[in-house]
């Protein structure tokens, strides 16, 4: 299951980086073994250099193969956002989530009715809880209490500018290590970890930050040293298709209970 993580935040950063990257590769590699197959051509048959040629040929044919798979891997990666329900989301990776931090962290889900629908890819936002999960388990090593919580933020939740529109909130909180003002500046830089090699990829935040900016949203986190983290994901409140904000029934929903 670690490596399966592992393996996932991976392949997220390099699924993100591999569409730009294959295409032009591609094209090079067109190129290579183009050029090779002219200078075959012309090459006179018992030429020394013919089977030297032969294998750089090959060695492109098989490149180009594999930057194909990396496009129709990249090409996978294609984002469907829709309208969802934050909670359902919650409940989906619920399961793993308890696979996830195992028998020693206790697990507590306060979801508030109707928080209101965002934009956003389903696959993704699982992504992101469970990236949060695994960080938060990895800071109480004996053990602890995690909180996913979600809520409706009204529009002037702190944010600045056009993201200070009305909100879901996603919270994630632990129980665990907290970090210091010099490690917390740094979480979301792709490879930055304070991880044991191998434990950690230091691409989980970057992940998460990327899919929430993705979403017009923003990330924010509270933190000090044996005190816990928080980290806070703000969604931009989605219109709902018949026009209603469906924040507002969040709303209601909270004033009434
Ligand atoms: P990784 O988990 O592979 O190290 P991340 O990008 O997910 O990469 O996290 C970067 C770093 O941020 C971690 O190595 C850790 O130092 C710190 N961190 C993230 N989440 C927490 C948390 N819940 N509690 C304490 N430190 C955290």
């Amino acid at each position: 299951l670690e490596d399966q993580l592992r393996q996932a935040q991976k392949m997220e950063a390099v699924g993100q980086l591999a569409g730009g990257v294959a295409h032009d590769f591609n094209n090079l590699l067109t190129v290579i073994t183009g050029y090779t197959e002219l200078i075959l051509e012309d090459l006179p048959p018992d030429s020394p250099t013919r089977d030297l040629l032969v294998e750089i040929h090959k060695a492109g044919v098989r490149s180009a193969g594999l930057t194909r798979q990396l496009l129709a891997f990249s090409r996978k990666q294609v984002l469907t956002p829709k309208l969802l329900d934050l909670n359902e989301v919650v409940r989906e990776t619920e399961k793993m989530l308890r696979r996830v931090i195992g028998e020693d962290v206790r697990l507590g889900v306060d979801l508030q009715p109707h928080p209101g629908w965002v934009l956003a890819d389903q696959g993704q936002l699982e992504q992101v809880i469970l990236n949060l999960a695994v960080n938060a388990r990895d800071a109480m090593p004996r053990g602890g209490g995690l909180t996913i919580t979600t809520r409706t933020a009204p529009a002037d939740h702190g944010g600045a500018g056009p993201r200070s529109g009305p909100a879901v909130v996603l919270s994630v909180a632990d129980t665990g290590v907290g970090m210091t003002d010099a490690v917390k500046a740094r979480i979301f830089e792709p490879f930055f970890t304070t991880k044991a090699v191998g434990h950690g990829t230091g691409l989980g935040l970057a992940v998460v930050h990327g899919v929430v900016a993705q979403s017009g949203g923003r990330v924010e986190v509270d933190s000090a040293p044996g005190r816990g983290t928080v980290f806070r994901i703000f969604l931009p409140l989605a219109e709902q298709p018949g026009g209603q904000s469906a924040g507002r029934s969040g709303v209601r929903g909270m004033a009434r209970g």
